[in-house]
């Protein structure tokens, strides 16, 4: 069983790479950017209360959060292995993320970040931003902000990981069918 994080500031691509590595690897695919997406389309107390801090560009608070992949992990008893995208992003919901898994007979396989600079993720999020509508990609502040939260709360993972050596990284700048031949590569070298 394969269990992957696919890490990286907002934009760097986690979500269409994490598509990719789903299809090869036969895993089921975690993004919570998503499921917050959907709870708040379909209008849920879930969807209410997270949607006043992604509009903001600020994280939801780790318990909601972790509440929600818990149940979602849960729905699929079944799974090959897992895709985690955008979780985990703070320590906490790191070291519980290990300790859901553990209850499960499960770890973490690896970490796997895509490095892209910050000006070229400024310029990716506006442009799809423009596609998606979504808010939090439209508002360069809001994504100043992101950029913020990202480095003062989700950048310690990398040595999180680093200490489980479970950390690699992958230049996530190109063609996006070179990108996931270097993530195909970087998984199947290491796992
Ligand atoms: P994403 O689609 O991964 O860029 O996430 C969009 C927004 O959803 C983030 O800016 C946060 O507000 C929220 N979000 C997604 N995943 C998490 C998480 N693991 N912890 C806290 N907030 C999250």
């Amino acid at each position: 069983m394969i269990n992957l994080i696919l890490f990286g500031k907002p934009g760097s691509g986690k979500g269409t790479q994490s598509e990719f590595v789903k299809g090869k690897y036969d895993l089921i695919h975690i993004s919570t950017g998503d499921l917050f997406r959907n709870n708040i389309l379909n209008n849920t107390d879930l969807g209410l209360l997270a949607k006043s801090y992604m509009e903001k560009g600020d994280l939801v608070p780790d318990e909601v959060t972790i509440k929600m992949l818990e149940a979602e992990v849960n729905k699929h008893s079944n799974a090959n292995g897992f895709i985690f995208d955008g979780f985990p992003r703070t320590t906490v919901q790191a070291e519980i993320l290990d300790q859901f898994l553990s209850t499960l007979k499960l770890s973490i396989s690896m970490t796997i970040a895509l490095e892209v600079d910050e000006n070229l993720l400024i310029d990716r999020l506006i442009n799809r931003g423009k596609d998606s509508g979504r808010a939090d990609d439209q508002d360069r502040s809001k994504i100043q902000n992101r950029f913020e939260e990202y480095n003062n709360k989700t950048s310690p993972l990398i040595n999180y990981y680093k200490n489980q050596n479970k950390f690699f990284e992958v230049n996530g700048v190109g063609d996006v069918n070179e990108i996931s031949a270097r993530i195909f590569k970087t998984i199947d070298n290491n796992i």
